[in-house]
């Protein structure tokens, strides 16, 4: 059995290994896939230290600094199913099951995609669904933002800062998000806002994104913006990969993040979280970082607590 065995090789799950792995005892790591959400990522210019680097070229040093502690790295595999019997038993979708005394959840979360025409070409080149990452990339130019919910008027608002005009459209009659924020992207003078709104396609030249479709929900009309689009934001949510703990005692949110305290502990007694699959108010590479720290930690608080060897 691991004393640590951390599940998920994304930002938070490589901090937990190394933290876990650097007090000595046996930590053991698992994912589906090594570098989580950093893969799918171009530039990153907010990890703190490094001015610019790219997603694969930080995933690639992640995994060469969790390699460098001895831990028993298993990639390729999927969790199914958290137990807790003697000690924890983490069921694998191949059948296989990974016993430890502790455990640090860190499987991330996913964008909710449109599932529109253009999403999935333009996904980089125009396509974003992180303002605090990819909003100043658009500087000066004009934005769409997908989602009236609060990430969508929050982005919005964070955006009009940054570039030169962002409309914001809304599938329903109204905008869902907190009044204070929708009085406050009201008052911008270059955020204009569409209700009734189905983005139905996202246009672009080949190479870049350069426009979107809508069909306006009340006419039935299909529609195209009138401007010189450069970017869309799709901020329709942000899903926690959770689903293999639906069957677990771990304690969930209303949106299925994992619960967790100021040490990352969830209310399972050596279960541990971290990054984004939880309940942290903010999603980013160096927070997952931090947070993967704390939870290796608190682990290992636990462990030197506890009498189950
Ligand atoms: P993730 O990176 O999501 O990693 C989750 C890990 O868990 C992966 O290894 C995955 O394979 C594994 N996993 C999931 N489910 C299972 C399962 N059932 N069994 C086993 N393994 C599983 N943040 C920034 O700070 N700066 C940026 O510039 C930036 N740009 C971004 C651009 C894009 C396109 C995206 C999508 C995100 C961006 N982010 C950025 C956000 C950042 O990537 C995340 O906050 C960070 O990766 C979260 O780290 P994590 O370790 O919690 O989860």
């Amino acid at each position: 059995a691991y004393d640590v065995l951390v599940v998920g090789g994304g930002p938070a799950g490589a901090a937990a290994a190394i933290y876990a792995a650097r007090k000595g005892i046996r930590t053991g790591l698992v994912a589906e896939r090594f570098g989580g959400q950093v893969m799918d990522t171009v530039g990153i210019e907010n990890f703190i230290s490094v001015p610019y680097t790219e997603g694969p070229k930080l995933a690639a040093s992640l995994e060469q600094h969790v390699k460098e502690y001895g831990v028993d790295i298993i990639t390729g595999q999927r969790a199914a199913n958290l137990a807790h019997n003697q000690l924890l038993d983490l069921e694998l979708q191949s059948g296989a099951t990974l016993k430890s005394r502790s455990i640090v959840l860190a499987t991330g979360a996913r964008w909710r995609q449109l599932g529109v025409p253009g999403e999935e070409e333009y996904k980089t080149r125009g396509v974003a669904y992180c303002p605090h990452c990819d909003g100043p990339f658009f500087k000066g130019k004009q934005v769409a933002v997908i989602g009236g919910g609060n990430s969508g008027i929050e982005a919005a608002i964070d955006l009009a800062g940054i570039v030169q005009h962002v409309t914001v459209l809304e599938f329903a009659d109204t905008l869902r998000a907190d009044e204070v924020l929708v009085r406050k992207a009201r008052s911008m003078d270059n955020i204009d806002i569409i209700t009734n709104a189905q983005t139905t396609e996202i246009l672009g030249d080949g190479n870049k994104v350069n426009g979107l479709q809508y069909t306006d929900r009340v006419s039935g009309e299909s529609k195209q913006l009138q401007l010189q689009l450069a970017g869309v934001f799709v901020q329709i949510g942000l899903v926690p990969n959770t689903e293999f703990l639906k069957d677990s005692e771990v304690e969930l949110n209303r949106i299925g993040e994992i619960t967790i305290d100021e040490r990352g502990a969830t209310n399972l007694p050596g279960v541990y979280a971290a990054g984004d699959a939880t309940t942290v108010p903010y999603k980013q590479i160096v927070i997952s970082m931090g947070a993967g720290a704390t939870a290796a930690l608190g682990a290992f608080d636990y462990l030197i607590r506890s009498s189950v060897s």
